[in-house]
């Protein structure tokens, strides 16, 4: 910026660049006490502190540097979350790297396609993945491939281990001077239509991100609090918590592969976890074991749990109340980085009714700081009434403006500059969002439209019920009606009358499922939400063969 381009008066402020730098910096200066602590493949616990991640992020950045890596060299993770993986989100980006971290739970055409496709010279991999690489490798162009001996034994033969790499450094690295806008993170999403794309985040849009996820009104990050993401650091770098714990100098619980109720319990009590995140299915595990043995565990006061990914149900939140641990609904995808909106209540609210405040926070939430949010249809702002729907757009610092090589239409992204989401949602007046559907998800009958999310979550609010989804099957005469797949919760039963009853007074009659199927477990993505693309698959002919 400067006076020719006809400002009067230019700002005394620094040039100063948001990087990573800066966070990995703050951690190893003034937290370095602060534990993380990761359960390791053999459920044994590993500790080390910010002390110890400074000089091994460092250590790493030093080693990849001498290994050749060059400035937008991409550096592919294929990790559970624990310390290995943390130290390369910061080592791998603060030597001018850019960390690619793969979905494990990926089919294996999807990697090799995800790695190839992103150009992925070096791979940083838990020894339990090994299975894995060796199965990627033959379509693969890794350089060199280090081995995280996370479950403590010996690394096999052709390929290096990480720990030797760390020992290698000899203490002196220097870090590149790097621009805020370079990148720093990929994530490719995982769209159930066509090929993966990719979602390349800079130093500035990780740290602007980081940054707003630890404000109050956000996930509310602090020094003295302890974090454990069940989110996937493969997924959306686990909601960017990693880097907003490391922000805020809060103490890190990483779960390792044990993602299961028991374990993840057994974690949270122990260290005494006050903030945790994942998907809605991991919650509805986890409050099914509570329910089953209410008094084993004893929870940490003042439990917030993040719930998002998918829409989390009333029930869900209520259920959690009922043990003193607090659900907040955020709503993001990997494109926004992700954390672009959270229901939490205003003073104001707080003092409405019970039932209000329930339908409150089972919304989405309102935009975070610079997440612009509009609802249109076609071209055209619905207005913000609480009841008119359509497609959510959004716009800001930290929403990506293309994909990594990958060209896409008009379907993506509008003429003036916003990111189409796909989600189809109403706004209220206060800026709330809610989420009635994926547009591919809704259901037409009649022409008019069913939100599935809705009936899915009124669903499982019925005491029987574990887990439904809802999905649309072709009807002749009124092109699609929603059948419900429904998970009893175990030893329990209930019919689709039952279950219709129960639902009667919510929701308009013909809203209500005309099919119910019942089945053991619902399919899930590889980031654990419903898979409701292979239910349609299972279910679509045989409903309209009846
Ligand atoms: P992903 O990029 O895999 O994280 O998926 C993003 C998509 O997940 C969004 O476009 C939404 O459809 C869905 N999603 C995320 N959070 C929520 C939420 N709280 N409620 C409903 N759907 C959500």
């Amino acid at each position: 910026m400067d006076l020719e381009k006809g400002l009067a008066m230019e700002s005394t402020m620094m040039h100063y660049p948001l990087t990573l730098v800066h966070l990995l910096e703050r951690a190893g200066r003034y937290f370095s006490k602060v534990e993380i602590v990761s359960r390791r493949a053999d459920r044994s616990i590993h500790r080390e502190t910010y002390g110890d991640f400074y000089r091994r992020a460092r250590a790493l950045a030093e080693g990849l540097t001498r290994a050749g890596l060059k400035r937008g060299d991409r550096v592919a993770t294929l990790m559970w979350n624990h310390y290995a993986h943390l130290e390369a989100y910061f080592g791998a980006p603060v030597a001018g790297g850019v960390l690619h971290s793969l979905n494990l739970r990926l089919h294996i055409d999807d990697i090799t396609y995800i790695a190839n496709h992103a150009e992925d010279r070096f791979l940083i991999v838990d020894d339990v993945l090994l299975p894995l690489v060796e199965q990627v490798k033959p379509h693969t162009h890794f350089e060199r491939i280090f081995v995280v001996p996370i479950s403590g034994g010996a690394v096999p033969g052709g390929y290096e281990n990480y720990e030797e790499l760390l020992a290698s450094a000899r203490g002196d690295f220097r870090y590149p001077e790097i621009d805020e806008y370079e990148p720093a993170g990929m994530c490719y999403t995982s769209g159930t239509t066509g090929r993966p794309r990719g979602v390349v985040y800079s130093h500035r849009s990780t740290v602007l991100h980081a940054y707003n996820a630890a404000l109050p009104g956000a996930m509310s990050f602090r020094q003295g609090q302890a974090m454990l993401p069940v989110v996937p650091m493969f997924h959306a770098n686990a909601w960017g918590m990693p880097y907003a714990a490391t922000l805020a100098g809060a103490k890190h619980v990483y779960p390792g592969p044990h993602l299961d109720a028991e374990n993840l319990l057994d974690l949270i009590e122990r260290e005494e976890v006050t903030l945790s995140a994942g998907v809605p299915t991991v919650w509805l595990a986890i409050l099914q074991a509570l329910e089953r043995e209410p008094k084993r565990w004893k929870l940490p006061d003042g439990l917030e749990l993040i719930v998002g990914g998918s829409a989390a149900p009333e029930s869900l939140i209520r259920g959690f109340d009922r043990h003193r641990v607090k659900v907040v609904q955020a709503w993001g995808m990997t494109e926004t980085s992700p954390l672009a909106s959270i229901a939490r209540l205003d003073r104001e609210m707080a003092a409405l009714p019970e039932d209000e405040r329930y339908a409150i926070r089972a919304k989405q939430g309102r935009p975070l700081p610079f997440v612009e949010a509009r609802v249109m249809v076609e071209d055209q702002e619905v207005p913000a009434d609480g009841k008119t729907m359509g497609e959510l757009q959004v716009r800001g610092p930290y929403v990506t403006a293309s994909y990594y090589n990958h060209p896409v239409g008009a379907d993506k992204f509008t003429a003036d500059g916003w990111l189409r989401t796909g989600d189809v949602v109403m706004m209220d007046a206060d800026g709330f969002i809610k989420i009635t559907d994926r547009t591919k998800d809704l259901i037409k009958s009649g022409g008019e439209w069913i939100s599935s999310v809705d009936l899915e979550n009124a669903i499982m609010g019925h005491p029987a019920v574990a887990e439904a989804a809802v999905i649309a099957i072709p009807n002749p005469k009124w092109d699609e009606r929603p059948l419900a797949v429904v998970v009893l919760k175990p030893g329990a039963r209930a019919t689709g009358e039952e279950i219709n009853k129960f639902l009667a007074d919510k929701f308009a009659k013909w809203w209500l499922p005309d099919a119910y199927e019942f089945i053991a477990q619902i399919p899930r993505t590889s980031t654990g939400k419903f898979l409701k693309s292979k239910l349609r698959e299972q279910f679509a002919e045989r409903n309209r063969a009846s």
